[in-house]
């Protein structure tokens, strides 16, 4: 079975999120649980949390169809002591909202070194980080996405996802999201169907299936490469929509929220139509 769905706006309460995920016919959904560009939110209210937890199970949405993102403020490898503190505490109000509204995972973009130390003190920072957060919230797993490797992003190159999750205490607790645009301007050429299979290949033997807990699908703008994060609309830009026939027919993505990040929501529900007209 394959869940397909799309980051879907969270406007006026974290419940209307599963009724938009219904409207474009989705099996799976992310959202932002608070404004992803503020540290602090208003704690979620009782009613909102019935009313997600009811819709959730009206339309039959279980918690390994939903996966929210974090927000973009937070690095969890920040070199500077009290803003690495500032991250960590906003990382763990993060994981809480989940724990709160009965979702099981947590997708989060590894953190950046900022020039200030180096790749391996930076992830082992992250995996840090990420123990502390496992420790203080039951549940939920923290599900590392790759990045396009844009500044002094890591988590572009699949070692860097090997090295964090080795670092994590409780690997039960620690996951994995592939998003095919950042795959792709990492460097991971994803473009035929012999690429996929040998980049799919490549993360077996660094990071390992088991750990894969959702991927993101988009298109790019930019090319192979490049290290510059551009999503596009999955038919258009530089990918090719092999990628997409790949994963819609390989058992190794059944079960894990396939989520579209894609730039114009007006037609994800024929984005979505067109991922399942993939499946043979
Ligand atoms: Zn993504
Ligand atoms: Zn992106």
């Amino acid at each position: 079975m394959k869940y397909i769905g799309a980051h879907v706006s969270a406007a006026g309460g974290v419940e209307n999120a599963v009724l938009r995920a219904v409207e474009i016919g989705a099996n799976a959904f992310a959202l932002f649980t608070k404004n992803q560009r503020q540290w602090k939110a208003a704690p979620l209210k009782k009613d909102s949390i019935e009313k997600f937890k009811r819709f959730c199970k009206v339309h039959n949405f279980s918690a390994d169809q939903i996966l929210p993102h974090d927000s973009y403020l937070i690095n969890l490898g920040n070199p500077d002591t009290e803003n690495l503190q500032k991250s960590r505490e906003a990382f763990i109000d993060e994981m809480q909202r989940c724990e709160q509204l009965g979702i099981k995972l947590l997708n989060f973009h590894p953190g950046s070194h900022l020039n200030k130390i180096d790749e391996k003190a930076c992830l082992s920072r992250i995996a840090e980080s990420l123990n502390i957060a496992i420790e203080s919230v039951p549940n939920v797993v923290a599900v590392i996405e790759n990045t396009a490797g844009q500044g002094t992003n890591l988590g572009w190159h699949f070692d860097h996802l090997a090295q964090i999750i080795e670092q994590v205490e409780d690997k039960s607790r620690v996951g994995v999201c592939l998003d095919t645009c950042h795959t792709f301007s990492a460097g991971y050429d994803i473009s035929t169907l012999e690429g996929c299979e040998q980049v799919f290949t490549e993360f077996e033997n660094t990071v390992g299936f088991q750990y894969l807990r959702g991927m993101h699908l988009n298109g790019s703008k930019t090319s192979l490469g490049s290290r510059v994060d551009r999503h596009h609309t999955l038919q258009e830009g530089t990918i090719g929509t092999d990628i997409f026939k790949f994963i819609m027919n390989d058992d190794r993505f059944n079960e894990i929220p396939l989520i579209l990040e894609t730039i114009n929501p007006d037609i994800w529900a024929e984005e979505i139509r067109f991922l399942r007209s993939l499946q043979r």
